[in-house]
């Protein structure tokens, strides 16, 4: 639970419901935060509607279209595991792009990396950005200002396309769920971009949602990202604030090199960046790859259907 409980001694204003899509209205399911302030209130960006607000056990949270993005209490879980599976993986990995992830956490994740030369960072709501830097700025902890990372305003299939080939040694798509500005995200014609500029060995990873509550992300990330990347699975992690237990983030690559880095080889790159990680550990990303039945299945299902 939270290392701090922030603004402990302030009265809670009221309550704020997540609207977690069909979770909401057809489940009849929800998760919710008392609020002790809105930092931004019902803000409508050119994309989406933002609210920052401040809560006792998570800190400050973000949420777009009433869906919660981020907190500071459990950020790292999800920040940690899409940034250093891969690059780990990798092993020294020089030019990474992210996509989305407006609120910088991946970003910071990224350049703790020293062999990370340039780190470009394409956010398609500037506002998202702004106000995360002034009021979540341990989000990005200093890294919008870090001369390795770009930040650039715009559409990320839009930076795809006119990327030069083979210029990335893995790509990154934090985004929010395939409805509104982030659905061109999970297109067949994103992932082509997305293999071309790419490194022959490079490694996509995009974030898959909670299939216990959307099953249908695993079988149509499968079934797009199998036909256009030779080595393809999820891998999950598990956030107290992206509801529905385990959380799958999906794997792209065209050699399975990468994926399979032995543990013993994790170790030692692990030991060599000297960095501290509160989720992250060699033996956890390992693990994070074996799939428990429920989502395997739904993922064999799919690739099952590819070939049919
Ligand atoms: N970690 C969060 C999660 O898993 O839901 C997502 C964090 S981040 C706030 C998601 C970002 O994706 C948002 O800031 C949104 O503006 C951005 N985004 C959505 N569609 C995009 C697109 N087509 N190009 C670039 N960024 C996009």
């Amino acid at each position: 639970v939270s290392r701090r409980p922030w603004g402990a001694a302030a009265k809670p204003i009221g309550w704020y419901d997540e609207k977690l899509h069909t979770l909401f209205t057809k489940k009849g399911y929800a998760q919710r935060f008392q609020v002790l302030r809105y930092l931004v209130r019902g803000k409508k960006t050119p994309f989406q509607t933002m609210d920052i607000f401040e809560t006792r056990h998570f800190g400050r949270v973000l949420a777009l279209d009433g869906i919660i993005q981020t907190t500071e209490a459990d950020e790292f879980v999800y920040h940690e595991m899409m940034v250093h599976v891969p690059l780990f993986a990798l092993g020294a990995p020089r030019d990474v792009l992210i996509i989305g992830a407006g609120d910088g956490g991946i970003l910071r994740e990224v350049l703790r990396h020293k062999s990370v030369r340039r780190a470009v960072m394409v956010e398609i709501d500037g506002d998202v950005v702004r106000d995360c830097a002034r009021h979540m700025p341990a989000l990005n902890g200093g890294a919008f200002k870090n001369k390795r990372g770009q930040v650039i305003v715009g559409d990320g299939i839009d930076y795809a396309r006119k990327a030069r080939s083979g210029s990335f040694d893995a790509v990154l798509v934090d985004s929010t769920d395939p409805i509104g500005p982030g659905e061109v995200l999970f297109t067949d014609g994103f992932y082509r971009h997305c293999r071309r500029i790419l490194r022959p060995k490079g490694v996509l990873v995009t974030q898959n949602g909670v299939p216990f509550f959307q099953p249908d992300e695993v079988t149509t990330t499968r079934r797009r990202l199998g036909r256009i990347f030779r080595d393809m699975t999820f891998y999950h992690l598990t956030a107290p604030t992206y509801i529905g237990g385990m959380m799958t983030l999906a794997w792209g690559a065209n050699s399975p090199a990468a994926r399979k880095t032995p543990l013993a080889t994790l170790d030692k790159r692990f030991k060599a960046a000297g960095f501290k990680t509160r989720y992250y550990t060699p033996a956890i990303h390992k693990a994070a790859f074996d799939l428990p039945p429920f989502i395997a299945e739904l993922a064999e299902k799919a690739g099952r259907k590819k070939r049919g």
